[in-house]
């Protein structure tokens, strides 16, 4: 199993062979080591302040500041004084915890209160929507309960693993990303073989920014008779003119049967919530075993209800991200380097080479800047990139910093070059 580390690459660690249990957590480990000794950084950093746009992080022992772009925090909530007192409140009020789940005593008003609030938020009634204690299981734990073996999830393949995580007792079946054509192919060859049809996408795809065609898939669903779960994770207090996301962009958000998301973003907290029929809402909330069988968020989701209040009362946060996101998507291109199709606050610099971009990883921390390189399995090996989340409270300071660290990385290793050959 020993790898010659002086020979090796990434992908002699990729195949993990039949091991059992505890051979492949050595051949991990030794995929760690090897990073190691490739100057490389494993990524589970120790940060040691906020996830604001400057992080406190440790390396090999030494604790710096780096602009950071790592954080999903995209209008800096978490650190909103508003948002702070609210989930403040909520502890002193309630304590540290609930103590319960939802259905053996541990729902309460605080809760009561997050779920009339999104539900309103996206222009529906109270009772239409379900929240959980992470956008991963408002999705699982959704699909996990809704769909059974007679049954169809069709899923875009760029989703989070989320919705895959959901789709263990259903059948599924995956399109090509944004695929109209793939889409109603498998519409057409499911119309009378499954019970229930339900197509899912994202809003706004987490690894490339880019925005889903909602129009054109709501039409070809409701064509086939079947159903829309969007998960606009990434899209809600971002796009849309009063910052609903996507759906509010594309006109659909009082029409599309579930939207998924999370509190974990733009609402500086942690949780996820589903917004659907009445009906179904109460389905899941009696029904699925994480409802059931585990503890309700903490009180302290109080700062949640304050920060969706948020997006409307302080709009500003919104015009600054977009302000930052222009600013700093130009200065990419205008370098020449490969930002994708993004149009949301999620920023690629795509490489294309795994070895090449964990390197720009490492170079960009030695110049202060912390972002994550994604490589397989989270992208395809030829799409591998330095992904970047922007931010409201990155100042132009730190744009800056990043773009003349781009500048320099590419005056050595003729990154834009390489992305212009790709591309001929
Ligand atoms: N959906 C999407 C599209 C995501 O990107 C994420 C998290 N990265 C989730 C769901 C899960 O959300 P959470 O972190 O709140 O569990």
């Amino acid at each position: 199993m020993s790898i010659n580390f002086a020979t090796a690459t990434f992908r002699d660690f990729e195949n993990i062979p039949d091991y059992n249990m505890t051979q492949r957590a050595e051949h991990f480990y030794e995929f760690l080591e090897y990073l190691k000794s490739n100057g490389h950084v494993n990524y589970r950093l120790k940060n040691n302040s906020s996830c604001n746009s400057v992080m406190n992080v440790d390396i090999d022992n030494t604790s710096k500041d780096y602009v950071s772009f790592v954080s999903n925090d995209y209008l800096g909530f978490t650190q909103h004084p508003k948002v702070k007192q609210a989930a403040v409140e909520g502890i002193m009020k309630y304590g540290t915890g609930a103590g319960a789940s939802p259905l053996i005593g541990g729902h309460f008003s605080y809760h009561d209160d997050l779920e009339k609030k999104i539900a309103s938020f996206f222009g529906r009634k109270d009772g239409e929507a379900v929240i959980f204690t992470t956008g991963y299981t408002a999705n699982s734990a959704t699909l996990q309960i809704l769909l059974q073996k007679e049954d169809i999830a069709i899923v875009d393949m760029a989703v989070h693993t989320s919705v895959r995580e959901g789709c263990v007792f259903t059948n599924s079946k995956t399109f090509p990303h944004n695929n109209l054509e793939a889409l109603e192919q498998i519409l057409i060859k499911s119309q009378d073989k499954f019970r229930t049809k339900l197509v899912i996408i994202d809003g706004v795809y987490s690894q490339d920014g880019d925005i889903s065609p909602l129009k054109e898939i709501y039409d070809l669903v409701k064509k086939y008779d079947a159903y829309l779960m969007v998960d606009d994770a990434h899209g809600v207090g971002i796009l849309g003119e009063t910052g609903r996301g996507a759906l509010e962009d594309a006109g659909l958000m009082d029409k599309v049967d579930f939207i998924t998301g999370t509190f974990s973003k733009t609402f500086g907290s942690v949780g996820g919530y589903v917004i659907c029929d009445e009906k179904i809402a109460t389905f899941i909330k009696f029904q699925s075993r994480q409802q059931i069988f585990s503890a309700t968020a903490p009180p302290s989701i109080m700062g949640i209800t304050k920060a969706i209040e948020l997006v409307d009362e302080e709009p500003m946060w919104r015009m600054k991200l977009w302000e930052n996101i222009n600013y700093f998507k130009k200065g990419l291109n205008d370098i020449g380097l490969d930002t994708g199709t993004t149009s949301s606050a999620i920023v690629p610099v795509k490489i294309g080479d795994q070895s090449l971009t964990g390197n720009i990883g490492k170079i960009l921390l030695e110049k202060g800047i912390y972002a994550n390189a994604i490589m397989y399995p989270a992208v395809s090996r030829k799409d591998s990139r330095i992904r970047m989340a922007v931010m409201a409270t990155h100042e132009r300071k730190h744009l800056d910093k990043t773009l003349n660290a781009f500048e320099d990385i590419n005056n050595k290793l003729h990154i834009a070059k390489k992305f212009n050959n790709n591309h001929a």
